[in-house]
């Protein structure tokens, strides 16, 4: 079995499932304490040094620079110990299915098989014969991100093992909560100390993602005047007409079910109220900051509308910025791109760029400072009892960090 397979089977029976309902203390669960704890000393029985652990269950290390690449800057990687609440996350039992083609049974659960079939992941022909780790169909498999962690580990192993291997000084954070918004916010980047980094959580093989959305919510609120309905001409006013009159001025076809690619979009989210008051809550999502400026301009338009037709005060309008577009904040950091797909030629991998339609740790990493694209792990289905990764995938994925790291073994041309 090799190296990074062995680690995937024994993290994933480490219980370590966060929790939404939990979310303002960090972490979200005791658990995830056992899986920091677990990296914590495996860190340091590999080498590693400055191996931190906090009471937030963050674990960082750095393994030092090889041979005459101690001036380089030093390169992180970061992955997420907590796996996802929408299914199972408790009592794992991970096994390796031989995949002759057709279905991939993951288990058989209350007499029903728990099946993926290759229509819903066309990937999968290209697995026939060989090795498919699965959940046994009960419980999610949690390779979101144990892959991503016990990747990062055998990486780790690897380059102490074999000196021929050339890299930066490489730093190592494992986050908690990554699933309930969380993984970044607590994670000091001082201290971290790395001047670029990459998280590990994509999906299939070759995945890599730098953009996202830029993102931010609005709170609408009207304000009515409530009288008897019989005799409310000309006087009484409706909040709910009033929201219902704001939504109207919004582009009816940027919406969530009518976007996808690069398109944005405005999302009605929440409503409430009655006669005398009501309130909507929106979230708002563009890929460029001018199509996300063009997007808050129509909302305060439309607000704008509605008092000068109702009376100042009629509508008031909030708007917060939540995170940015990774792409628009890296600089000159060209390379980051660039190595990152080189590395997956390099392991001969194709490499695929695609936007997230939605939010990473890398994208608040990165507005706090530390660009941080995301990278693959080799996973399928996650956030499902139908999660799968390849044996191949994982080993593969080890394959590419080296590739990468070497990459980042001489000085960055932006
Ligand atoms: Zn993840």
């Amino acid at each position: 079995m090799s190296d990074v397979l062995e680690r995937f089977i024994r993290y994933v029976q480490v219980d370590s499932q966060s929790d939404p309902l939990n979310e303002h203390e960090t972490p979200s669960t005791a658990r995830q304490h056992d899986m920091a704890r677990l990296l914590y000393n495996e860190l340091r029985e590999l080498g590693c040094e400055d191996v931190r652990i906090d009471e937030h269950a963050y674990v960082t290390a750095g393994l030092p620079a090889s041979k005459d690449c101690d001036d380089l800057p030093p390169l992180g990687l970061i992955a997420h110990v907590d796996s996802a609440p929408d299914a199972p996350g408790a009592d794992v039992k991970p096994h390796v299915v031989h995949y002759e083609g057709g279905n991939l049974v993951h288990g058989v659960v209350n007499g029903e098989s728990i099946e993926t079939s290759p229509g819903q992941v066309p990937d999968l022909e290209l697995f026939v014969g060989q090795d498919i780790v699965c959940s046994d169909g009960t419980t999610l498999l949690a390779a979101d991100d144990k892959a991503g962690v016990a990747e990062i580990m055998a990486l780790l192993a690897r380059l102490k093992a074999d000196k021929s291997l050339v890299h930066p000084e490489i730093r190592v954070a494992f986050v908690p909560d990554e699933e309930i918004g969380h993984g970044a916010s607590l994670l000091n980047l001082n201290e971290f100390g790395a001047t670029w980094a990459y998280t590990v959580d994509g999906e299939y093989l070759g995945q890599f993602s730098y953009e996202c959305f830029n993102a931010a919510d609005a709170v609408v609120a009207t304000k009515g005047n409530n009288h008897h309905p019989g005799s409310g001409k000309d006087i009484l006013v409706n909040a709910l007409e009033l929201l219902h009159e704001f939504h109207a001025q919004l582009p009816k076809e940027e919406k969530p079910e009518y976007t996808d690619g690069y398109e944005g979009f405005f999302h009605l989210h929440t409503m409430e109220g009655s006669v005398g008051q009501a309130s909507a809550y929106y979230i708002l999502r563009d890929f460029s900051s001018e199509g996300m400026e063009r997007r808050k301009q129509a909302m305060r338009d439309a607000a704008q509308a509605i008092n000068e037709r109702h009376g100042e005060g009629s509508v008031e309008l909030k708007i917060e910025d939540e995170y940015r577009n990774m792409a628009e904040q890296f600089g000159d950091a060209q390379f980051l791109i660039d190595n990152a797909l080189e590395a997956n030629r390099r392991a001969g991998i194709e490499p695929v760029v695609e936007a997230i339609r939605g939010g990473t740790d890398g994208a608040q990493l990165t507005f706090r400072g530390l660009p941080c694209p995301n990278l693959a792990t080799g996973g399928y289905n996650f956030h499902s009892v139908r999660e799968f990764i390849p044996v191949t995938n994982l080993e593969r994925t080890v394959d590419m960090l080296v590739e990468l790291v070497a990459l980042f073994a001489q000085p960055q041309r932006s």
